[in-house]
């Protein structure tokens, strides 16, 4: 869908912000965000045989959940500089579409 494509990205405080071309806004609380985090050191690789294998274990801190910086991906996705060094996920602005679609900020 055309629509998963954002206008404009913002930090705000402890949220991302998106505004999206259609004109809705999405917040996203930068822990949640860290806590989905796509890279395969987080949410392991799968081999062919369906193992998963997952990096070593990586402590969460206070700054694992703050943004230092964030970058658009080519056309279709973000990336997040996170404050302790980690920056290997890539947040399709599809799968930011459906974040924001299954908890809706009040
Ligand atoms: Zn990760």
């Amino acid at each position: 869908m055309a629509t998963a494509v954002p206008k404009d990205i913002l930090l705000v405080g402890t949220e991302l912000a998106i505004v999206w071309a259609d004109g809705t806004e999405s917040y996203y609380a930068l822990e949640k965000l860290r806590r989905v985090c796509p890279c395969a050191g987080c949410r392991g690789e799968k081999d062919i045989m369906g193992n998963v294998y997952r990096g070593p274990e990586r402590p969460l801190t206070p700054r694992s959940f703050q943004a230092a910086g964030h970058r658009r991906v080519g056309a279709y996705a973000l990336q997040i500089d996170w404050a302790d060094g980690h920056n290997d996920g890539i947040y399709s602005f599809e799968s930011l579409r459906r974040i924001a679609a299954e908890s809706p900020v009040p």
